[in-house]
């Protein structure tokens, strides 16, 4: 017990947005707040997840709930604890869900008792904070095993699931089964598109809500070409002379990058004029980093000497994520083995993740420098970083695979690689979109343009509000509508 963690959430005003949504949309935003808050007055709404630090969910959460706190939404965010044990397995259902084998592990009674165990202690610390008509959303496989106890304990339950396949095979049904007692117990299943839903839900409890990223936060604010060098020059990935390295931490106080990523190279650094090829990910099977770097070895030599940056966290920062150090370690041994000249070519960029801001900062600034962004992942749930760098107006080359395809239409704002394994369409992707830099540019403009219109206003917030609200006027667990996108 004792393994429960709050994270401290400051209020943030949406009054911001204006210049994104007018008016209009932000008066509409407080006006339903303000009948969410009288309907159920002192309802707290409950965040549950299994890290704060690292991976898409963390990201989100911080940004949405800071905004609804703005709104006077009560929202907290707490994060559970766990055990090697425990997160194997649940590394173990996220593969499963993404219907991968991951480890090959089974999913069976003994992982039940283990899981459960688990949950139990931790559900524990949870009902001595949540009271009857409270909300609380669990995210993920992680939390999914709490949801009996909290509904025990009179709170709406919303359940969301950031990943799923859209195909099911032998691996999405045995994930499914395992999760399937609790999930089928929420009172709404939220995920990021419609065909990640499985069969075993009653439709009319699932909602699909798209992802978002925060275009003030300091992994999305504008930072200005001085700033972003000095950033890459200080942290080790450029060669250059020192500059500013300072940028606006969400709470308006100003923020500066000091400490240095931990980078695996032969020889210096690329100087600032060398073109730099990008995918910043979790070190994860699933994001491929080994296929990437194969990949980016089957370029052509007109390439104007690109250098390939695989970017990632510090390897024990990811709570959740007992993967991390094992891929990390795979990928030094694959760029072990490339020729010398590739081997030049290289960067393995391990990013301190202490003060997450300037985590964001260096990501920031990173995917601005970047000539070309890719995330060539053999499953995504959504991918933030896409999105990240389409509101960056980045060129990418993205697998055509899971929320990707909803973010990017193939030539108009990126390019999507059909096969995430096909490692010479990969470079014939990358080559172009590095020698055409008319056609590179116009994509990342078309690519800012679809993120401002769908991934950074205020549509998540305005969606999890209604579903709150329909559990609100219901007086009870509610029954939300099915929606597509
Ligand atoms: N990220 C980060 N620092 C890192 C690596 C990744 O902040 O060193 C962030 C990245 O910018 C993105 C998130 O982690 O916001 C990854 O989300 P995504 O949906 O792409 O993948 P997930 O990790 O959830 O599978």
């Amino acid at each position: 017990m004792g393994t429960l963690v709050e994270v401290e959430l400051r209020p943030e005003s949406v009054e911001r947005f204006s210049t994104i949504t007018g008016r209009d949309a932000i008066q509409a935003l407080q006006e339903l707040s303000a009948r969410i808050r009288a309907e159920a007055p002192g309802r707290i709404v409950w965040n549950v997840n299994s890290t704060a630090v690292g991976g898409g969910v963390a990201e989100m959460l911080r940004p949405l709930l800071s905004y609804a706190r703005g709104l006077g939404i009560d929202a907290r965010w707490v994060v559970i604890g766990g055990s090697p044990e425990f997160f194997r397995i649940t590394k173990r259902l996220h593969n499963a869900l993404h219907g991968e084998l991951g480890d090959g592990s089974p999913l069976g009674d003994a992982e039940r008792r283990i899981y459960e165990a688990k949950i139990h202690e931790n559900a524990q610390d949870l009902l001595a904070l949540v009271r009857p008509g409270d909300a609380v959303i669990l995210h993920d496989p992680q939390t999914a095993g709490l949801v009996h106890g909290l509904h025990a304990a009179g709170a709406m339950i919303i359940w969301r699931c950031h990943i799923g396949a859209d195909d099911r095979n032998e691996q999405t049904a045995l994930g499914w089964r395992f999760l399937e007692p609790y999930v089928t117990a929420a009172d709404v299943c939220v995920f990021s598109r419609a065909a990640y839903a499985p069969e075993l839900l009653d439709p009319d409890r699932v909602v699909v809500i798209q992802p978002w990223i925060d275009p003030f936060s300091a992994k999305n604010q504008d930072l200005d070409p001085d700033t972003v060098r000095g950033i890459l020059v200080h942290v080790g990935v450029i060669t250059g002379e020192a500059g500013p390295t300072s940028f606006v931490r969400s709470d308006g106080s100003p923020g500066r990058v000091d400490r240095c990523a931990d980078v695996v190279r032969l020889g210096p650094p690329p100087r600032a004029d060398t073109p730099l090829v990008v995918q910043v990910s979790r070190w994860d099977d699933l994001k491929d980093p080994i296929g990437v770097m194969h990949g980016f070895g089957e370029l052509g030599p007109a390439t104007c000497g690109a250098h390939l940056l695989l970017v990632g966290p510090n390897v024990h920062a990811v709570a959740d994520d007992p993967d991390g150090a094992r891929v990390f370690e795979e990928v030094v041994t694959a760029f072990r083995a490339l020729p010398h000249h590739a081997r030049s070519m290289v960067h393995l960029v391990c990013l301190p993740t202490r003060d997450v801001e300037e985590n964001a900062a260096i990501v920031n600034a990173i995917q601005r420098h970047a000539a070309v962004v890719v995330q060539k992942s053999l499953r995504e749930g959504f991918g933030l970083t896409v999105t990240e760098a389409m509101w960056k107006a980045r060129p990418i080359v993205a697998s055509a695979v899971g929320g990707i395809v909803d973010q990017i239409d193939d030539g108009v704002h990126g390019l999507l690689l059909r096969d995430p394994r096909d490692h010479p369409a990969f470079a014939r992707a990358v080559e172009r979109l590095l020698c055409d830099r008319p056609f590179a540019e116009a994509l990342g403009a078309a690519a800012r343009r679809r993120a401002r219109e769908r991934f950074v206003g205020l549509r998540s917030l305005v969606e999890y509000a209604a579903v709150i609200e329909r559990g609100v006027a219901a007086g009870a667990p509610p029954r939300a509508a099915a929606r597509d996108q």
